[in-house]
């Protein structure tokens, strides 16, 4: 089941692509608004059993699978390849950070570049579904709705411009923190312990790994942060970025208007941003 935000409603994605309303093929049971889907994900499980048909619809359309989350988590140096990258030790304890939720952006929002050190970081996307607070590694599978794509962009000179450094800023100017195309429902994901994930800039591939490699896994990262604060429906954990990030090459990349930056995880879906002057 695919569950996304089109133009502010609901709607499941058909396995040929089409849409169809939640509100509308509930017979008005079910809600449109995005944020309260995730207290009746079980009917739509069941609905999306049992609908057919759809309506056409353009990607320009899909907002945020979860437009206005509570607590949007980031995890730091979560890819062994990526913490070595980075010059960073291997770390024993998931590094969190926020982004500010004034950053959500749709799958295919446009990034400004209005600074020069813009960095891009796909990664796998766990949105919350039942929320709460101590929930156990073996019950976090079922705490989480749906999986999706993310970019934690993040502007470089930001996140290191304090001593010690301070993420939560530097990965939270506008638009830096698209995610879609839709919610994958992770029951449903059978390898979602081991997905392919690829991220090209213009055309060439520049991020490419396997979620297999997470050092945190998605149940652990969620029985971590529920050990200390509740989380709620809707709420959105970026895992993570794999290796090939701009600001570790030699010499460094950064994103520049103009560009192009597409990211997939295969069986979950694709997101394309553009990179637009101010
Ligand atoms: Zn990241």
């Amino acid at each position: 089941m695919r569950v996304a935000n089109l133009n502010g409603r609901a709607s499941l994605i058909t396995a040929e692509g089409l849409a169809i309303d939640i509100e509308q093929a509930s017979g008005g049971t079910l809600p449109h608004e995005p944020m309260r889907i995730f207290d009746h994900w079980a009917q739509v499980r069941n609905l999306a059993a049992t609908v057919h048909g759809g309506v056409r619809f353009d990607s320009a359309e899909l907002d945020a699978p979860s437009p206005a989350p509570r607590q949007i988590f980031g995890i730091g140096l979560n890819y062994r390849a990526h913490a070595v990258e980075t010059g960073a030790p291997i770390p024993d304890t998931p590094l969190t950070f926020t982004k500010f939720v004034s950053a959500v952006n749709r799958p295919f929002g446009d990034i400004t570049i209005d600074v020069p050190t813009v960095d891009w970081e796909i990664e796998l996307v766990a949105v919350i579904g039942t929320g709460g607070r101590n929930i156990p590694e073996s019950a976090a599978w079922a705490a989480v709705a749906g999986l999706c794509v993310g970019q934690d962009i993040s502007d470089r000179l930001l996140q290191r411009a304090t001593q010690p450094p301070q993420f939560s800023l530097g990965k939270s100017r506008e638009g830096y923190a698209p995610f879609g195309p839709w919610l994958v429902d992770a029951a449903s994901v059978t390898n979602r312990d081991a997905l392919p994930l690829k991220c090209t800039l213009n055309g060439e591939v520049v991020q490419q790994s396997n979620s297999s490699d997470l050092i945190f896994t998605i149940p652990q990262l969620i029985a971590y942060l529920s050990g200390i604060v509740a989380l709620y429906p809707g709420d959105v954990v970026f895992t993570g970025t794999p290796s090939g990030v701009g600001g570790a090459r030699t010499p460094p990349q950064f994103l520049n208007q103009g560009d192009v930056l597409v990211s997939t995880i295969d069986g979950v879906g694709s997101i394309t941003n553009h990179c637009v002057p101010a």
